[in-house]
């Protein structure tokens, strides 16, 4: 028998959320995002869930020929674009949409002499990552929506800075003003991530661009996947190796970070940072043993963590201990570990037995 440390990726989950953002946004196409592997799931299996998305969306053309070996039909979209005038062939070679957010990517575009892309115009409407400023905006759709090697009509996309948070006048702010830069111009519209799409109605528009809920995980400052209606896909799940006790006043792992307040049954599982379980995680995180919650003791380790078992008298090596997933939300793991789930999801390690279930 190997190490018991695996994570499930429940395509009937998928297949749940994105039936999910539908209902949420009937008059919306879905563009599945599926960067960084899937967001840790594994980009194979998640594209096969994901084969009605009507596009996918990746952050390089690696990941997009990565999508492509999958062997489906979908279009897929780069982004943030190509990050090198020779990767505009292979993009249009291959079928894919590319972003153009700044006049660099503009004029690599110009150059380039292979079949026409389809290109979605990228405005900068207050998240000051990437997109054409507000005032280059227009002169660069000029220009674009002129060339020959743009096919069909440019399409128009921004991106949410907070739409995660309570605080709604941010995002309103930059709808209007990607109302006001779009205005009278032709071309599909996609505005909306996750949290676009869960809070604002309004940034549905003609595409929205989920990643995080589609895996069933919500991106909100408060609340979790199942609270939203949605089916977390990851559970990452190993056994007690080891179940004994200390005295009061013994300290457990390094540093000794949690003294015993009294004579403790506490158990050893076999995950650590090693896989992906996040280090600065506290004493008092949850973790499920038997499916009941108990307090993680201690600083975690490369390959393993204690547990404090008093509340559970009958636990034994090989009982099974859930880290996050089904009855764990890996928001509220997060939170305790002062991080975002998006983190926790891509770091799971390669170490990690990966199981797909139906
Ligand atoms: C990653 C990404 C998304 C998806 O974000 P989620 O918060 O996971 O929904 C959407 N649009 C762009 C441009 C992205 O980079």
């Amino acid at each position: 028998m190997s190490r018991p440390t695996g994570a499930t990726i429940r395509l009937d989950a998928l297949r749940h959320n994105l039936a999910e953002v539908r209902r949420r946004a009937p008059g919306s196409r879905v563009m599945a995002v599926i960067k960084a592997n899937a967001y840790g799931h594994g980009i194979a299996a998640v594209a096969h869930a994901f084969r009605d998305a009507d596009a996918f969306a990746v952050a390089s053309l690696e990941e997009a020929l990565r999508v492509r070996a999958v062997g489906l039909g979908n279009p897929v979209v780069l982004l943030e674009g190509v990050f090198a005038a020779e990767e505009q062939k292979r993009a249009a070679a291959n079928g894919f949409e590319i972003v153009v957010h700044d006049a660099r990517q503009l004029e690599w575009l110009k150059q380039h002499d292979g079949p026409p892309l389809p290109v979605w115009i990228k405005v900068d409407t207050g998240m000051h990552r990437l997109g054409f400023t507000p005032q280059d905006f227009r002169a660069a759709y000029e220009q674009i929506a002129k060339l020959p090697q743009v096919a069909g009509t440019p399409r128009l996309m921004t991106h949410l800075a907070k739409a995660d948070e309570r605080d709604r006048a941010f995002t309103a702010r930059q709808l209007q003003i990607f109302d006001e830069l779009t205005a009278g111009l032709p071309g599909e519209r996609s505005i909306s991530n996750s949290a676009g799409t869960l809070a604002f109605p309004d940034a549905h528009r003609d595409w929205v661009r989920p990643g995080l809920v589609l895996y069933g995980v919500s991106p909100m400052e408060e609340g979790d996947g199942p609270s939203e209606g949605l089916k977390p896909a990851m559970t990452v799940a190993t056994e007690l190796i080891a179940v004994k006790t200390m005295p009061k006043g013994d300290v457990i792992g390094y540093g000794g970070r949690w003294s015993a307040p009294e004579e403790t049954r506490y158990g050893i599982a076999a995950i650590g940072y090693g896989d992906g379980y996040p280090r600065h995680a506290g004493n008092g995180t949850p973790v499920l043993v038997n499916g009941e919650r108990v307090p993680m003791i201690g600083r975690v380790s490369m390959d393993m963590i204690a547990v404090d078992l008093r509340s559970q008298p009958d636990a034994r090596p090989g009982d099974r201990v859930v880290l996050w997933g089904e009855g764990l939300p890996v928001e509220e793991i997060a939170r305790a570990a002062g991080t975002v789930p998006y983190e926790l999801l891509c770091g799971v390690t390669q170490r990690v037995n990966f199981t797909v279930e139906n």
